[in-house]
């Protein structure tokens, strides 16, 4: 498996209007300039969304204004591979605009039986291009293309792009559908049958590439991370975090995510040097490019930054001298980074594979407790996790059921909260007596308002708190501890007519139960995440944290102090010792963008560290392992970084 450790992309979507595509283009130059970034793989357009090729192709469609016999991918590939620098084609398998215009009888058809245009593209990042149909003879065109690229040039691979199955509803596919007993009157099946054709293509585009065989990287952009290890090679991460669809809680969730799916394959942190596909003009700062591939560096992923070239070939001095600096910058951590694994205390489940608002809120929140934590899903094995945490909305299908019940026979423990550990009916916890409470419906007040009870009040201050999301209404077995309960206002918010009930003050406590704890579950009433997400009141997070605080006696990373809310902090193994990586930087919403300028500096930060039975040699600050005075009380090691600007790696070495 080629495991390229530093990567580029160039995006090359050339509409026919420009009219000089590659005539500046100097392969040689841009070879050498790629060489001096330091990266050692390249992916570069044969085939760009426009339905255009940039290679010597006898069966797709050139750019028109390339120049007569030029060719731009090819010349690109042999003087990456004289350079030593690798190269994956891109090909758009989905969006093909040109094609659509030669061949209309070619173009996905919508419902309504006119051209189809989805919604999400019009407003986002390709509008008004056509999208092709992968059951029209489209198909055969695309599979000939690819076939064509890996047969002409020594390519390290594939990225393919827009496997979106959006439904479509064409001649082809309606047979197609009706073929297998499908209706395409019912959305589902249409939706299913979508699904299925892009995997039955990625499924022979897989044969033609055979990439595992060939030693080749092969991934499809819109399949899961699961159906692309099954036909593809590798994994690519792609979030551009300035993007509204990603932001910044994407990537804790992917870089979580990702590592337990994977098991020797190449995971790439895709981010981009500018705020969006289609920006030419825009380059980030270093902070924000550092920030976002030293959190990808410190889960076990490969860097890999987005870029656009300039229609004509020009690779601008100003992005090459700023990815240069920053990989140089991240080089001189990689003898840390290698084959490094992260230990974790527990794992939060994904509805699917991108997370809804209350797991991104829910990792957010144990990211800013600096607790350590992977995000898994159901075919995960979740016997290494000590708790699992189901966010809100996770109800127990019969799959998720028995891995509860797994889990919780071997001891493991929950939290959950608001909907979680119900049956898919809603109608009562699959495991009652675990969870301790009994429910009895999916809404209380609105607002609900809450209060702590015995030793709990101190974590929050004395006035009741607002949940900011929906409460069950649950009762608490006996045995069960009830450590915090709902407050009811004067009256629900509405409207009667005559009189607004808007200003809803809490008015007395109740007998229900908000949070409770059992033996292995510790359960809020509340949709505690989607409470954070809507509001972010720190209170709910210091009811997370009590509740984990309960149910994980020894957690493997402790911040004492020194270290804000926003940082991160990280934990990874090598063979002969624990890391902790730090990093100091804070997004900033100004005005509609949100952006990082600065690493923040911080000085002595207080980490509490388990060994897991081993003993420490040293402490030090890579990359130059000035010292760490520390010491050693049983499992824990104990030591203050004296000094971090924006990210900072210490490493507790072994005897
Ligand atoms: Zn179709």
């Amino acid at each position: 498996m080629i495991k390229p450790e530093y990567v580029l992309f160039f995006d090359n979507h050339t509409a026919q209007a420009c009219h000089n595509v590659g005539h500046n283009f100097d392969a040689d130059f841009f070879a050498d300039q790629i060489k001096d970034t330091g990266a050692e793989l390249v992916g570069f357009h044969a085939k760009c969304n426009q339905g255009f090729c940039y290679y010597d192709t006898k069966i797709g469609i050139r750019h028109p204004s390339l120049k007569p016999g030029h060719d731009y991918f090819g010349d690109l590939v042999s003087a990456c591979i004289k350079q030593g620098i690798k190269v994956t084609a891109y090909l758009n398998c989905g969006l093909s605009n040109e094609d659509g215009v030669v061949h209309p009888e070619w173009c996905q058809i919508g419902k309504d039986g006119n051209i189809f245009h989805p919604e999400i593209l019009e407003s986002m990042i390709t509008p008004y291009a056509r999208i092709m149909c992968i059951n029209s003879p489209y198909r055969d065109y695309i599979l000939s293309l690819i076939r064509e690229v890996k047969e002409k040039y020594p390519v390290s691979g594939f990225l393919l792009d827009s496997f979106n199955a959006f439904p479509c509803y064409c001649r082809h596919c309606i047979e197609g559908m009706r073929k297998r007993g499908m209706d395409p009157e019912n959305d589902q099946d249409a939706a299913e049958f979508a699904r299925f054709s892009a995997l039955d293509l990625a499924s022979d585009i897989s044969k033609i590439v055979e990439p595992r065989k060939n030693n080749l990287l092969l991934y499809f952009l819109g399949l899961s991370p699961r159906e692309n290890l099954k036909y593809g090679s590798y994994l690519e991460c792609e979030c551009l975090p300035t993007y509204p669809s990603w932001g910044y809680d994407a990537l804790p969730v992917q870089a979580r995510y990702l590592r337990t799916v994977v098991k020797d394959e190449p995971v790439f942190n895709m981010t981009g040097r500018f705020y969006s596909w289609g920006d030419f003009g825009t380059l980030r700062t270093d902070a924000a490019i550092e920030y976002d591939l030293f959190y990808g560096l410190a889960n076990g992923m490969r860097p890999n930054i987005g870029d656009h070239i300039h229609p004509s070939g020009i690779y601008y001095i100003g992005i090459k001298d700023r990815v240069k600096k920053i990989y140089d910058t991240l080089k001189q951590y990689d003898p840390w980074y290698r084959d490094a694994v992260n230990p974790v205390d527990f794992a939060i489940y994904l509805p699917n594979p991108y997370g809804s608002s209350s797991t991104k809120s829910a990792v957010r929140m144990f990211c800013e407790l600096k607790m350590q934590f992977d995000c898994v899903d159901a075919e995960a094995d979740w016997s290494k996790y000590k708790v699992i945490v189901l966010p809100d909305d996770i109800l127990l299908t019969r799959k998720l059921q028995q891995k509860v019940e797994d889990h919780l026979r071997s001891g493991g423990k929950i939290l959950a909260t608001g909907e979680s550990g119900l049956d898919p009916a809603k109608a009562e916890f699959c495991f009652e007596k675990e969870w301790g409470v009994k429910f009895k419906k999916d809404k209380t007040f609105c607002p609900a308002y809450f209060t702590m009870t015995d030793d709990w009040q101190k974590i929050i201050p004395a006035l009741p708190q607002a949940v900011n999301s929906d409460c069950m209404e649950t009762a608490a077995l006996p045995d069960t501890v009830v450590a915090g309960k709902i407050i009811a206002p004067y009256y629900d918010r509405k409207w009667d007519g005559v009189y607004s009930y808007f200003y809803t003050p809490p008015e007395k406590v109740t007998t229900l139960p908000f949070v409770t704890f059992t033996e292995q579950v510790a359960y809020c009433s509340g949709k505690l995440f989607d409470g954070y997400n809507t509001a972010a009141s720190v209170e709910l997070r210091n009811v997370c944290k009590a509740m984990m605080d309960h149910l994980l006696a020894d957690p493997l990373l402790k911040v004492e102090s020194g270290f804000p809310s926003f940082a991160r902090a990280i934990v990874s193994d090598q063979a002969d010792r624990r890391m902790v990586h730090l990093l100091n930087y804070l997004p900033e919403k100004r005005g509609e963008m949100l952006i990082v300028e600065d690493a923040f500096e911080t000085c002595n930060i207080k980490l509490d560290l388990r060994l897991d039975g081993k003993k420490v040699k040293r402490v030090c600050m890579a990359p130059a392992e000035e010292e760490i005075p520390f010491t050693q009380e049983g499992d824990h090691v104990f030591f203050t970084v004296p000094r971090i600007c924006g990210y900072g790696l210490a490493v507790v070495k072994f005897e």
